[in-house]
């Protein structure tokens, strides 16, 4: 498991993780630019950390991103 941090976008409050290489073994698709993460490159995962539904809930809606597209979201 990767450090966790808080980070505040427009959107919200969000948790994100960092998800090591190694860690990464599926394909997802990034929300930030619609294209896929592939396994073995290192990108972060994140969930909102301001659900009103509990944060069970936002961890099973968390998305995985690249880092650039991340950190450009505004
Ligand atoms: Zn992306």
């Amino acid at each position: 498991m990767g450090v966790k941090r808080t980070e505040r976008k427009r959107t919200g409050l969000w948790t994100v993780q960092s998800q090591s290489a190694s860690k990464s073994v599926k394909v997802y698709t990034c929300p930030g630019c619609g294209l896929e993460i592939a396994p073995g490159i290192a990108h972060l995962v994140a969930w909102r950390a301001d659900d009103i539904m509990g944060e069970e809930n936002a961890v099973a809606a968390r998305r995985h991103w690249h880092t650039h597209c991340w950190r450009v979201e505004p």
